[in-house]
């Protein structure tokens, strides 16, 4: 069963995070993966406030500018 409580990707780690849009838990560890996020591309009405977000978006942004 999947948990929102529980990680997405480590069900057997605590989740930390969550997203909103997709229902997922997310770890410490994925966190600090930083692209976490299934969807950085689309519109994310939770944006404003995803911690999620927040991390993929200095990933995006690098890709935008080039590498
Ligand atoms: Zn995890």
């Amino acid at each position: 069963m999947v948990d929102k409580y529980n990680c997405r990707f480590n069900p057997k780690e605590e989740a930390v995070l969550y997203c909103e849009k997709y229902e997922y838990g997310y770890c410490e560890s994925c966190l600090t993966d930083r692209s976490v996020c299934s969807d950085p591309e689309l519109y994310c009405k939770f944006r404003t406030h995803c911690i999620i977000w927040e991390n993929c978006r200095e990933v995006a942004k690098k890709t935008e500018a080039g590498g």
